[in-house]
Parts: structure tokens; C-alpha cells; sequence
């Protein structure tokens, strides 16, 4: 059977001190999973038994140096850094002891948000999927293999935006940690390799504007830095 439509390949994140890319099969957001984030948003802490869990299509990646385009829609865009982790290897029901051998790296991602739709959505009780669907809105910097990296558990996230400090925080604040978001995942829905993880923000994010330069950074991990057009 031939394809009725020409393929598209998968999106890939290049991958860091490497000529080879990962490509992208899923990407699943984690909500409110920094405590002082949770509380800004009104909607209090992620639940004790059920992370918030979003998608956003893969072909939503932009990679490393990227330049975003205002998305249609919205006047208000927030940026929203987060620890990304890449899953190497399919997997089931896994217990968190277990989760972290299916990591294939991390990096530094934005979880671009369309926040007047999102705060639409839930006035009318519609999914959230659209403030998170939109070209470009996942921003992810080079993939660090867990080989270089290892698993980090704490260390410094913060984004500039123009060289202005907006978000600052520790990885080690996470209410969901790697291996319980990775068991979890994999209780609903078998996890493969190629899917990736945003793993949520702390406190502070703040809307960008057109002509804004973004930096994002995880000490031990890497940086991200994009552009609003
Ligand atoms: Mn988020």
C-alpha cells in the first residue's frame, strides 16, 4: 500500500555533542507540579494521586535557536520553562523504581501557553488542548543522553527573558518526581521510546511579546533559547 498523502517525518531534537537527532513521537505536559506555581494559579496543588497531564502534538517542537511566531488567537503568551525528559524505551505499568532505565535524556524546555484560552477553556469547562496546540509551542534545547548527564535531581531553573530574570526555581521542588511521573504515565498508557516529558514550572511565568529574546537554563543540564517574532 502506498501513502495517499506525501509522509512527514518525525520532528527530531538534536542531540547534545552528537550529529544524531531524537525524534519526537508524543508530548505530554505535567501541571502545577511546583508547589509556589500551583498556588499562583489559583487552581491549587496537583492532586495526591493524579498529576495534571496534557498533550501537545508533536509537531508543536521547535528546537535550539528557534525563532516562535506569535501564535493566532491570543494576547496573552506565557512562556513557561520546565525540565524535559525524553523517554529511550517503551515500557508498561511501570513502578517508579523501574521508570528511570526507560530515560533516554533531559533538556531545557518552554511550555508555551496561550493563557486567555486556557482561562476560556475552564470557564466552559472545555479541554485545555488548544492553549497548548499552536506552531512552535514547544520549545525544547539540545537533548543531554542520561550517559553525560545522569539522572538530575536538583539543580537551578530560571528564564531571562531579554535578560531579565522572570522564573526562578529548583528542580528538587518537583511534587512529581521523574520516575513517579514516568509510573504514572505508563499506568494510563503504554510509554515509547520518542515520547517526551515537560515535567511543569515554577512560579512566575509572565506574558512575552513580540521581539522578545528568551533563556532558559537547568543547572547540570543545559540552556534553551529561542525568539518571539
Ligand atoms: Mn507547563
Amino acid at each position: 500500500m502506498s501513502s495517499a498523502i506525501p509522509i512527514w517525518g518525525p520532528p527530531g531534537i538534536p542531540i547534545a555533542n552528537s550529529d544524531q537527532t531524537f525524534p519526537v513521537r508524543r508530548i505530554y505536559t505535567i501541571g502545577r507540579n511546583y508547589a509556589d506555581h500551583a498556588a499562583e494559579t489559583g487552581l491549587g496543588g496537583t492532586s495526591g494521586s493524579v498529576p495534571g497531564i496534557s498533550l501537545k502534538p508533536a509537531d508543536s517542537l521547535l528546537t535550539d535557536g528557534g525563532i516562535l511566531p506569535y501564535p493566532a488567537a491570543t494576547r496573552h503568551l506565557d512562556p513557561e520553562i520546565e525540565m524535559v525528559v525524553a523517554i529511550g524505551r517503551d515500557g508498561e505499568d511501570l513502578a517508579p523504581e523501574d521508570a528511570l532505565e526507560h530515560v533516554y535524556g533531559y533538556a531545557v524546555g518552554f511550555d508555551m501557553i496561550r493563557r486567555d484560552i486556557m482561562h476560556d477553556c475552564i470557564a466552559n469547562e472545555h479541554s485545555w488542548d488548544l492553549c497548548k496546540s499552536f506552531a512552535g509551542a514547544s520549545p525544547v534545547g539540545l537533548l543531554h543522553p542520561v550517559a553525560e548527564v545522569g539522572h538530575p535531581h536538583t539543580g537551578e531553573i530560571a528564564l531571562e527573558v531579554n535578560g531579565e530574570l522572570r522564573q526562578q526555581g529548583d528542580i528538587g521542588q518537583l511534587i512529581w518526581k521523574t520516575a513517579d511521573i514516568i509510573a504514572k504515565l505508563s499506568s494510563y498508557a503504554p510509554v515509547r521510546a520518542g515520547d517526551i516529558v515537560f515535567t511543569g514550572t515554577p512560579k512566575g511565568p509572565k506574558a512575552v511579546e513580540p521581539g522578545d529574546r528568551l533563556a532558559g537554563q537547568i543547572s547540570g543540564i543545559g540552556t534553551l533559547h529561542i525568539s518571539i517574532k
